[in-house]
């Protein structure tokens, strides 16, 4: 091998959740392959199975390759140079016309801190607004509030390795199982004691001690019980609290609540509220860690404020194995909070409201102006771009009409903009039919800058693979139209030149006032740059600082810390009337955000491949629909439908959706259209976690489901989910009106040659109300249908299979008709995906060896040795093997 580029590894950084994983790349002649950075401390060489499928998202198709422009001829391509001055001319344009307010930018947790750093210089220096939010308001802007009001800075006072000291762990609203997995495993190896507080029975609870599944929305109640408790009970560190913080009694007074009380609130039993309060009142080293579940609602910043209070009031914070710990939604929601990303924020954890914070950025950047007073914030943004207050708009890196609440006034809402531009790196996205301007952007592998993870370690993401097409940075694309808006303070020759203005803002007068300190590196050239080793904020001369606030001294002007009153109150909407039900929304295990990069892998599909409604079957039954059926979620905003399913997890009066389809991949799935926008009056974030809603029948005639080598359209289809297969897609179909003759629908819809001039396999159950049909092409699959009056159709996984043989003999034509595979035996869902493994296979493990514990089920079919996402479903049929087999 003579090629000088190869072998190498690169070593970068996940692209999805805040764990902030490191990733390295082996590249070779031959190809590439893709495991964890065994030398990164947040994840020690481990991947989670979103981790591990990286490598198969990085096709090309679907990508946006080149900037388009839509005019009163439709789409065209055009080139960069008209595409960046028909943004920057509209966007002077309005500001002309109606002043810097009437613009804004829409940006994402999923940009580098670069791209986020520049963005936000724009807006708020050059431009002078600061009507730029980004989606990490969805996700955790509670805790950023909850951080500021009690430490007086936007920090985590902890690190990882706390869960590794830590001799109890809380995870409140936090399915960590299946949204921060390599945490989750990383507490489960240790195995503390471990209390899960959620209204859901989730994955989490499988290593649980304790489950206080308490009523939704009830949280602040339960904490401001333990806060009493923790009182009369004498575990208030007072010497410590008397010292280092203020706002006690006020926080005690307003907190006040006996554990009876909490146990009617919260409808979970005394016994439990009690053990969890003794638990925790015993117990020095206590980490609590926090996800959606807490920052999602009308009262989110008071829950925040209500966990960080009991450990304000005992001391524990700032040493190994305890402290309140906010887990991050997305790859760099810290990283745009550190540059200011948020509305209500300026730059380097500088406050908008702060006069001299104004002029002392202003003058570090020597801008024409600086915005003065906070901006919109993520939803109130797009009520001001319906009612036209804003008439241009910049989203990027995220697809606000599928993630928003109430997202179909963002539909609305972006139809009456003047200019929507978006800048991403998917050419079919909900939001892109919306704009008028599209900018192809790097994707993950392509992209260069750094990230900053949950526990404020900064870490690198490297290029390892070409920039595609024309795609550019991000970075790159706004400060292209910086300088035609004719602003100076943009000529950056490269992420490492961005990163190191960055690093000396958050130096700039800082004279230890901010934690947020990355003063050392500010005069990192580009090789040291390219070589940055993972650190953690603060940086000092002597590295990074896992742990802050040991000495007791916080951020506030006074040093102290602020225990705040909590005075609890109710999800905003109550149920009531028709909408009885409450709405939770979330994250599956195998899937990311809106799907446009999890989506494009076979083996993340497979995990959970549709949308589903998972509700108690009491619930079902009072509302008329049946497991497996098709319903429809309705609130007061909008609707949803998709097939009802029983988890075994929901309490009754609670129904779950989850939060990754789209109008790009279902008919009718976007979940965003039902929930109810209301936001927390602190932080704007809104309420995901409680919408009062109805389920009601769907009413179909038949149901079926299409593989096919080729995309089909399916508009006319009253209901579909597209998956991605294994060398083929796969449609879920549901129609109204009866198939009178099935045979011409599916070769209609199949695109079939007529007559006999296709290999056209067909069987017809007319009594049964069954078809199925398959197309051939050189004996080879390439398309088959099955159709039938109700939706138990035969299982779909070794029919993908089939796939993948180059011509089928004819036993496995016969078996393809009859839905059947050749021997029988189920194959089942996949459980394990790192290695492929199906529910059938371990079942039959389990029953023909008698097997009785995870660690045999592992060393029998290697389900669960990788990542260890799917033990709590691997418990699951150990339970009841026979129902999987
Ligand atoms: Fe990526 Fe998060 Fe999984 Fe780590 S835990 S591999 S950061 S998705």
């Amino acid at each position: 091998m003579n090629d000088p580029r190869f072998p190498r590894t690169v070593r970068t950084s996940c692209a999805y959740c805040g764990v902030g994983c490191g990733v390295a790349v082996e590249l070779g002649p031959e190809g590439m392959r893709l495991a964890g950075d065994e030398a990164h401390p947040a994840n020690a060489g481990r991947l989670c199975v979103k981790g591990s499928a990286l490598g198969e998202t990085l096709g090309l198709d679907g990508r946006l390759l080149a900037p388009q422009v839509r005019d009163a001829g439709g789409w065209r391509e055009a080139g960069w140079d008209e595409a960046l001055e028909k943004v920057a001319a509209g966007f002077r344009s309005v500001i002309e016309r109606h002043g810097p307010d009437a613009v804004a930018f829409y940006v994402s947790g999923q940009l580098l801190t670069e791209d986020y750093y520049v963005v936000n210089k724009l807006m708020k220096g050059y431009i002078g607004s600061a009507n730029i939010d980004t989606n990490s308001r969805l996700c955790m802007s509670s805790s950023v509030a909850g951080h500021k009001r009690a430490f007086g800075e936007d920090v985590v006072p902890g690190c990882y390795e706390d869960f590794d000291e830590a001799d109890m762990v809380v995870l409140t609203g936090s399915n960590a199982a299946w949204c921060h997995p390599i945490i989750y495993q990383r507490i489960a190896r240790r195995k503390p004691k471990v209390v899960v507080i959620d209204p859901r029975r989730t994955a989490t609870c499988d290593i649980a001690d304790l489950h206080l599944p308490i009523k939704p929305g009830t949280d602040v109640w339960l904490f401001n019980g333990l806060l009493t408790w923790l009182e009369r009970h004498g575990h208030a560190d007072d010497a410590w609290a008397g010292e280092h913080t203020a706002g006690r009694e006020e926080a005690l007074a307003a907190a006040a609540i006996e554990p009876e009380e909490v146990a009617r609130v919260c409808r979970v039993p005394l016994d439990d509220v009690l053990a969890f309060y003794e638990a925790f009142g015993t117990t020095r080293k206590v980490v609590t860690a926090y996800s959606q579940g807490v920052n999602q609602s009308s009262s989110g910043t008071d829950k925040v404020s209500a966990i960080i209070n009991c450990h304000l009031l005992t001391g524990r914070i700032g040493h190994p194995g305890m402290g309140p710990f906010s887990l991050t939604g997305q790859p760099n929601a810290m990283g745009g909070r550190e540059v200011g990303g948020l509305a209500n924020m300026l730059a380097a954890h500088m406050d908008l409201d702060n006069a001299e914070h104004r002029a002392s950025v202003q003058a570090f950047w020597n801008s024409p102006r600086i915005a003065e007073r906070p901006g919109l914030k993520a939803v109130d943004l797009f009520r001001a771009i319906e009612s036209g207050q804003v008439k241009a708009v910049w989203v990027m890196g995220t697809n606000p009409v599928v993630s928003l609440p109430d997202a179909d006034q963002v539909k609305r809402a972006l139809d009456k903009c003047e200019l929507v531009v978006v800048s991403d790196v998917v050419r079919d996205t909900d939001t892109n039919a919306h704009a008028h301007v599209l900018l192809p952007a790097l994707a993950w592998g392509e992209k260069d800058g750094t990230v900053t993870n949950s526990e404020r370690r900064i870490s690198r993401q490297r290029a390892f693979l070409p920039a595609p097409g024309g795609a550019r940075a991000d970075w790159k694309i706004v400060c292209g139209v910086a300088q035609r808006m004719g602003y100076e303070g943009f000529g950056f020759d490269g992420p490492h030149a961005i990163f190191a203005e960055h690093a000396q803002l958050s130096a700039f007068g800082n004279r230890g006032a901010r934690r947020f300190d990355l003063g050392p590196l500010a005069a990192l050239g580009r090789a040291e740059y390219d070589a940055l080793e993972p650190v953690q904020w603060p940086v000092t001369p002597a590295g990074g600082t896992a742990r802050l606030y040991a000495d007791g001294r916080f951020s506030h002007p006074d040093g102290r810390a602020r225990l705040v009153p909590t005075p609890p109150r109710a999800p905003a909407h109550a149920t009531g009337g028709e909408y009885t039900l409450v709405l939770n929304t979330g994250r599956m295990r195998d899937q990311w955000h809106t799907m446009t990069r999890t989506g494009k892998s076979p083996r993340l599909a497979e995990h959970t491949s549709e949308s589903f409604i998972d509700m108690h079957p009491q619930d079902a039954l009072l509302h008329a629909v049946r497991e497996g059926e098709l319903a429809r979620v309705r609130s007061a905003w909008g609707e949803m439908v998709a097939k009802v399913r029983h988890s075994g997890g929901i309490p009754r009066g609670s129904v779950f959706v989850p939060i990754h389809w789209s109008g790009a991949t279902a008919s009718d799935a976007r979940i965003g259209a039902v929930v109810n926008p209301v936001v927390d009056p602190v932080s704007g974030e809104p309420e995901f976690k409680h919408t009062p809603v109805t389920v009601e029948p769907f009413r179909v005639d038949w149901y079926a489901f299409i593989l096919s080598r080729t995309p089909l359209p399916l508009e006319r289809v009253t209901h579909w989910t597209r998956v991605q297969g294994d060398g083929y897609l796969r449609y879920e179909l549901a129609g109204r009106g009866p198939l009178r003759e099935p045979g011409q629908w599916a070769r209609a819809l199949l695109g079939a040659p007529p007559g006999d001039e296709a290999d056209w396999l067909e069987y017809e159950d007319q009594c049964g109300g069954a078809y199925r049909a398959a197309l051939m092409e050189d004996d080879r699959l390439a398309q088959c249908v099955f159709v039938s009056a109700r939706p138990d159709l035969p299982e779909r996984t070794w029919l993908g299979g089939l796939f993948a043989s180059a011509t089928l003999a004819p036993a496995e034509r016969a078996a393809l008709l009859a839905g059947q595979p050749l021997g029988g035996g189920k194959d089942g869902a996949i459980v394990c995906a790192c290695f492929g493994v199906r529910s059938g296979t371990i079942a039959r493990a389990i029953v023909d060896g008698g097997l009785s514990s995870v660690e045999a089920v592992t060393s029998c079919v290697r389900a669960g040795g990788n990542c260890g996402s799917c033990i709590p479903e691997i418990r699951t049929i150990l339970a009841e093997p026979m129902r999987f087999a």
